[in-house]
């Protein structure tokens, strides 16, 4: 096992678990490789869901799946622990001692070695540094976070309706920070649970007492995405009676409100913070691997790092160069499905003594979910590179068909049949909200 090449993906999230999967069940299984995980978590959420988790129209833990679990069945080997650092001569990634949540040590800080290096450690939210972001904003970049945007707003939900039937004022002011598909996609979640609430036993409050307003400092809502979108999505939004306040770049945000540049106040009890990703600060210092301004790892075509012909990265973490633009490949769940792909190919044919796989970001087109209500989106025509706009069901369907390609990577078909089929019973048989 020893002589084996040890090829190690850190961080187990929608590109680096579906690599681990199809590399565990090529080479691990045929004993060709020695394939390792490392993630800072024990389980794995597809991190698109995470908004349906924070407003309970989804249960992480049917979602959930187990590192260790699955990386017996996957042939592959998982190692609990966080990446802090990196010695490229000698091959080793540094991972920081691991802490219980009571602050004890339970493993020391050690260090793995490596024969290929893949990192795939995702983002997390960019506040741009504006004050007070960190102390009084919620974020969504993962499981922890999103379950504890729930439990407030359980209480949140809970405390107006007391005051309701006190006969005291009782508007719940909540705001989302950032009108790109997160913060649109949010809004029309925490509508459906403002809806819903009410039905479980909170009778005194009415859905139209939880104003819902999305911040955007663009000119429109979804600035990434075509203009017929953005304009589909806001007719949408304020049809569910959401607030869509564009051209509002935020100066500060502070415990119960927002402060705008031209210095306007929001009133705001529960503020999230959607707007903007950067890669996690420690790859800046990981021994001279390029990063650029968003601390992501800069890459070749291939994914290979510029400085070492050994070390991978992908997903959110990498600032891939795309042929025909500028601009690298956008940080999103389809963009890390398909670097999983041509890297497990580039993998595969090193060891081979083959040449590496280019790899080229193919846009599928962009779908932005309205929860229950409906969706919207645009698809691309691979040949004509034009795109159709499509929404209602239509939309659903492909929106859904992308955490099933998720799941099909990691399941095979067969199982992501049976599971679907489970989830479909799951939610026949409990309450359209998660109510705890
Ligand atoms: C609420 C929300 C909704 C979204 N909706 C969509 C959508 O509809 N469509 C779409 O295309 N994209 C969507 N995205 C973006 C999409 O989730 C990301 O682009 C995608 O998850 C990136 O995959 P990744 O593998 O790079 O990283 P991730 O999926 O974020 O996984 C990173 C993994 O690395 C681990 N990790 C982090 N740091 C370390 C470390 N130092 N050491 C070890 N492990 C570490 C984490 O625990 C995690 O498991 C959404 C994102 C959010 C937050």
């Amino acid at each position: 096992m020893d002589n084996l090449p040890h090829i190690v993906v850190v961080g187990g999230g929608a590109g680096g678990l579906e690599l681990v999967t199809s590399l565990g069940n090529k080479l691990g299984k045929k004993r060709k490789a020695r394939i390792t995980l490392v993630d800072a978590g024990l389980t794995h959420v597809w991190k698109p869901l995470l908004h349906e988790v924070a407003s309970g129209s989804l249960d992480a833990s049917a979602n959930e799946i187990n590192y260790r679990a699955h990386a017996r069945k996957h042939h592959y080997e998982f190692q609990l622990g966080r990446m802090s650092g990196l010695d490229r001569k000698a091959k080793k990634l540094v991972i920081a001692p691991f802490h219980d949540e009571e602050g004890r040590e339970v493993v020391p800080a050690r260090a793995i070695s490596y024969d290929t290096l893949v990192i795939a450690v995702g983002s997390t939210a960019n506040d741009f540094g504006t004050p007070g972001a960190q102390e009084h904003c919620l974020f969504l970049d993962s499981l922890k976070q999103a379950r504890r945007f729930h439990n407030l707003m359980l209480n949140a939900f809970l405390r107006k309706n007391h005051e309701a039937l006190q006969g005291h004022e009782h508007t719940l002011n909540i705001s989302i920070i950032g009108a790109g598909a997160t913060g649109v996609e949010l809004a029309a979640e925490l509508r459906l649970a403002s809806r819903e609430l009410p039905v479980y036993g909170m009778n005194h409050l009415q859905s139209s007492d939880v104003s819902i307003s999305v911040i955007e400092a663009a000119d429109r809502i979804l600035p990434a995405l075509p203009g017929r979108l953005s304009a589909a999505a806001t007719r949408e939004l304020e049809r569910q009676h959401v607030k869509v306040l564009t051209g509002q770049p935020v100066s500060e945000v502070r415990e119960n409100s927002i402060v705008m540049k031209d210095g306007t106040k929001l009133l705001s009890e529960m503020t999230i913070w959607a707007a903007g990703i950067k890669a996690p600060a420690f790859l800046a210092e990981l021994d001279g691997l390029e990063v650029n301004r968003s601390n992501q790892l800069v890459v070749e075509q291939t994914l290979q790092t510029t400085q070492d012909v050994d070390v991978f990265a992908m997903g959110d973490c990498a600032a891939c160069p795309q042929p025909d633009s500028d601009r690298p490949v956008p940080p999103r769940a389809q963009a890390a499905h398909q670097q999983a792909d041509a890297l497990f190919k580039t993998i595969c044919n090193r060891l081979d003594g083959k040449e590496d796989v280019p790899f080229v970001y193919n846009d599928h087109g962009s779908l932005i979910n309205f929860s229950r209500y409906t969706t919207v989106g645009n698809l691309m025509g691979n040949l004509s590179g034009r795109s159709m706009y499509i929404e209602g069901k239509v939309a659903r369907m492909f929106y859904l068909s992308l955490y099933r390609m998720h799941q099909v990577a990691l399941h095979g078909m067969f199982r992501t049949g049976i599971i679907w089929l489970m989830d479909r019973i799951s939610r026949a048989m409990h309450p359209r909200l998660k109510l705890h």
